[in-house]
């Protein structure tokens, strides 16, 4: 590990419902180094955006809960941080956005309101200083005439604006780290580009290091340095990009791979993994893909496979004696 920015070791977050307890994240461990982009990669349900909320301590509890493992940013254990801690950490040190930024923005503000509190929540600074700060935000994620839509409203801009402003709200304290959940879902494909573009650019510029989760392995191939995918609340494959695209070892990951759209062959048809992931809390024995799994053997369904490897690990029984 070169500089771990941030560390996540055997984490397990567990929703406690009236159906019972839900394992959402089932015992994961990664690593953030310092400047590195991350995908985090999966199915809805795979338990990525919950490893998020977890690292961020958004979790919504009850019913979520953090039962075991650690969180460690910068060296320092925020596991089970205080509230007042968590809200330093967020904003100074990390930050996060979401797939709809019309859910963050508040609708009867206008952006330069927005951001102007932002900046001034986390910095001692006067409302001129910060005003001219927000300027310079959103010049520096893209946005045109930005003297003049600091007076504007979220719903006067479309949404690849509105996810701009929100990474100049993420950036406006020069954050560390920024957690991104699905930035590019709701945008149509060439404003996807251009936040990607933006993300990379900010990343190079500022230095500061990138969670991106998303369940687009595409996504991961244009921006990340290193990958991992999840399975149903594990992690089933992690390694660099190049080394995953070039050798994927699990077949799930395999069959996100051959799930990505070829813009070559726009007629050829869209290959999709057979099945779903298991519903959260649902009991399967053995591998939780085996349901799902071209490859599986008898023993897949009585054994868990165990995370293997050094710099491309795989949970598969067929990568067992490696
Ligand atoms: Fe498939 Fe078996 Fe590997 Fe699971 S352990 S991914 S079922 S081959």
């Amino acid at each position: 590990m070169a500089n771990p920015i941030l560390e996540v070791e055997n984490l397990k977050t567990y929703f406690f419902t009236d159906e019972g307890q839900i394992p959402a994240v089932d015992g994961i461990d990664f690593h953030i180094e310092e400047g590195e982009i991350l995908g985090i990669v999966g199915e809805s349900g795979c338990g990525k955006s919950v490893t998020s909320l977890s690292v961020m301590g958004l979790l919504p509890s009850p019913p979520g809960k953090i039962v075991s493992g650690r969180i460690r940013y910068n060296g320092e254990d925020i596991t089970h941080a205080k509230e007042a801690k968590l809200r330093k950490i967020r904003g100074n040190e990390m930050a996060m956005i979401f797939q709809e930024p019309m859910t963050s923005l508040n609708p009867v503000f206008t952006i330069g309101q927005q951001l102007i509190e932002a900046i001034r929540i986390h910095k001692k600074m006067s409302r001129k200083a910060a005003s001219e700060k927000s300027i310079e935000l959103l010049k520096l994620v893209g946005l045109p005439r930005a003297d003049e839509l600091i007076n504007e409203y979220p719903h006067q801009l479309s949404g690849g604006m509105r996810q701009r402003v929100m990474i100049a709200m993420a950036m406006s304290c020069n954050p560390k780290v920024l957690i991104a959940d699905e930035p590019t879902t709701a945008l149509d494909v060439t404003i996807q580009a251009q936040i990607l573009e933006l993300m990379v650019k900010l990343n190079k510029e500022t230095g500061t290091a990138i969670m991106m989760i998303t369940h687009d392995l595409g996504v991961v191939a244009q921006v990340c340095r290193r990958v991992v995918v999840m399975y149903a609340g594990k992690i089933v494959e992690e390694g660099l990009v190049k080394d995953i695209f070039n050798h994927p070892k699990h077949p799930y990951t395999q069959g996100l791979i051959k799930s990505i759209p070829d813009l070559h062959d726009k007629k050829k048809r869209l290959y999709s993994i057979k099945g779903n992931v298991p519903k959260p809390g649902s009991i399967i024995q053995g591998c939780y893909f085996a349901p799902r799994c071209e490859f599986a053997m008898n023993k897949c369904h009585t054994e868990m496979p165990k995370l293997i490897g050094e710099s491309h690990r795989v949970r598969c029984l067929l990568h067992g004696e490696e």
